[in-house]
């Protein structure tokens, strides 16, 4: 790789005709992406629980000039069973026959306790919308990723899944599991078409990011929409071969 994926600098047109499915595409980091692949040309399936917040990214992709329609794929990550699974990919699969990008990015953070104090419910459904979602969706939507030339599944890890630090439970440990779920996928994959990666956004201004840090200054940190080359690089053409490896956005 010859330049730095942070500063990378890409042709307005560099995702045409690709489709890619990003997962949390309701607000935050998701949404800012949505609309940036969006106004570089892919087919953005926008993936969320909440209808009315989905159905207003559509509205803004739909405001963008000359960006592909967008559609919508409603599924609540802490409830669904398989069969929802299969139905999701069922409908993208008879909508586009292919997918050139999946990005993992849904999560929730979960309590800010102790080992000692956590609550095991919580626990549980905070590896289950973090990691087993995730291993869910990638398995459905693997047939129509290999009727890609060129796919890209992107997780989505944090700077507490490689070090672990104290009072972040699940979600630090969810996102430990997330960036070995990325490596066994992406070794799964060494000889094939699709590419598999990990990003840390690093500190960005979203409302998971007030939940964690409720009193820290806002201004100080980084929109979504300022942390995005990486996922670009990632998603495009330049970034064919690389795979196996885990990024930081900022
Ligand atoms: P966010 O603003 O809270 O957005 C999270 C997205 O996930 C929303 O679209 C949300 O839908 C969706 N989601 C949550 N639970 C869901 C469920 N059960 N079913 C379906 N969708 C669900 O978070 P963010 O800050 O953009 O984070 C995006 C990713 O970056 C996450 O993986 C996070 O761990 C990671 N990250 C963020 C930061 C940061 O500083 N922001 C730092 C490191 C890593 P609703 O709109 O319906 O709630």
């Amino acid at each position: 790789m010859d330049t730095d994926p942070r500063a990378y600098s890409y042709p307005q047109d560099v995702l045409r005709d690709r489709i890619i499915l990003i997962t949390g595409a309701s607000d935050g980091i998701g949404h800012a992406l949505a609309l940036r692949a969006a106004s570089l040309g892919a087919q953005v399936i926008l993936h969320g629980r909440t209808v009315a917040k989905l159905e207003q990214v559509y509205d803004e992709i739909e405001a963008l000039d000359g960006a592909p329609r967008p559609s919508i794929a409603v599924l609540d990550l802490a409830s669904a069973n398989g069969d929802a699974y299969r139905a999701l990919a069922d409908g993208l699969a008879n909508e586009f026959g292919r997918l050139d990008g999946l990005v993992l990015n849904a999560s929730i953070i979960g309590d800010r306790y102790s080992i000692e104090q956590y609550d095991a419910a919580t626990w549980q459904k905070v590896m289950h919308v973090n990691v087993t979602s995730a291993f869910a969706l990638t398995q459905v939507c693997l047939p129509m990723l290999h009727e890609s030339d060129d796919a890209s599944v992107i997780f989505t890890s944090s700077s507490v899944g490689r070090t672990g630090r104290a009072f972040w439970g699940a979600y630090a440990v969810s996102k430990f599991a997330t960036e070995g779920l990325s490596q066994v996928l992406a070794d799964e994959h060494r000889h094939g078409n699709i590419r598999v990666n990990c990003i840390n956004p690093g500190a960005t201004r979203t409302k998971m990011r007030l939940e964690a840090f409720p009193g820290e200054d806002r201004d100080a940190l980084k929109r979504p929409e300022e942390i995005l080359a990486t996922y670009i690089f990632l998603l495009g053409p330049d970034s064919q071969g690389v795979t196996g490896q885990s990024f930081d956005a900022q």
